[in-house]
């Protein structure tokens, strides 16, 4: 797609060495996710959006206005700022201060859509500072849930939501098969590609890009596509996580 776009998240807001060992994270193999994990999720979102931005912005000049790398940057710029006060929180209140910020700084419907995703993700992880497999699942569905509901669309409508809605599909369905939480990512993942070039042949009825009727055919949605780097970033997240954990922690 033209925008491998390595990530480099910073050591900025690194709460991993003051988070408390695991207790109580559940049985067996279930992983032990960390807010320390959510600020090395959202510090690459920041990190890829800034690095990708221009391809966004030129994907989003083909069917809109040409400011959805623009905008997100601004908002994820914002974020980067607001972390350092919330890094040694839980990971249900630096997920909703990701999300009122993207709320209150991007003028696009890109902001409050994302920022509604993040803040409901908040709200499924409200107070956890751990966290295993089945609840970060649950936290992404009821970000998805709120994009839907914000955004009143559904699949097949040349959004974002046709990058995450398949992907989690693909996380669960994967899970159901008993795949452990990487595995699981890595087909969401795919899943998320598969999603967002879906979304060249598709016939926009939601956002801006409804606006160009059948002229938004043939054209990748920006929206999509943002919604599949932060994907890929959650992947690699993991993975950084999960390794260094030194291979017993995968579920
Ligand atoms: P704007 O369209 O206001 O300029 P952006 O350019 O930042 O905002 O974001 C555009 C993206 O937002 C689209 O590519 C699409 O993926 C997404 N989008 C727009 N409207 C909706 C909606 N109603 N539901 C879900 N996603 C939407
Ligand atoms: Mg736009």
């Amino acid at each position: 797609m033209g925008c491998a776009g390595p990530y480099a998240s910073s050591e900025m807001g690194r709460v991993s060495d003051s988070v408390p060992a695991a207790s109580s994270s559940g049985a067996g193999s279930d992983p032990r996710l960390t807010s320390a994990l959510v600020i090395d999720f959202v510090e690459g979102v920041a990190a890829i959006i800034k690095a990708e931005r221009q391809y966004l912005t030129t994907l989003d000049s083909a069917i809109g206005d040409a400011d959805h790398g623009i905008n997100l940057d601004r908002g994820f710029s914002a974020v980067l700022a607001k972390l350092p006060e919330v890094a040694d929180q839980d990971a249900g209140t630096i997920l909703k201060t990701v999300g009122t910020t993207l709320v209150s700084t991007v003028g696009g419907a890109s902001g409050p859509l994302y920022g509604t995703a993040f803040i409901r993700a908040g709200g499924a992880l409200a107070g956890r500072t751990e966290f295993g497999a089945d609840e970060l699942i649950a936290a992404l569905d009821a970000a998805l849930q709120g994009i839907m509901a914000r955004g009143k669309a559904s699949r097949g409508e040349k959004t974002m939501i046709d990058t995450i809605a398949p992907a989690l599909d693909a996380l669960k369905a994967a899970r159901a098969n008993g795949a452990d939480l990487l595995d699981a990512i890595h087909e969401a993942t795919a899943a998320a590609k598969a999603g967002m070039e879906a979304t060249i042949p598709m016939l926009a009825t939601k956002g801006r890009a409804s606006y160009l009727g059948e002229r938004s055919i043939g054209h990748q949605d920006p929206g999509a596509t943002s919604a599949y780097l932060m994907a890929s970033v959650l992947q690699d997240t993991l993975e950084h996580t999960l390794t260094r954990e030194g291979g017993t922690s995968h579920g």
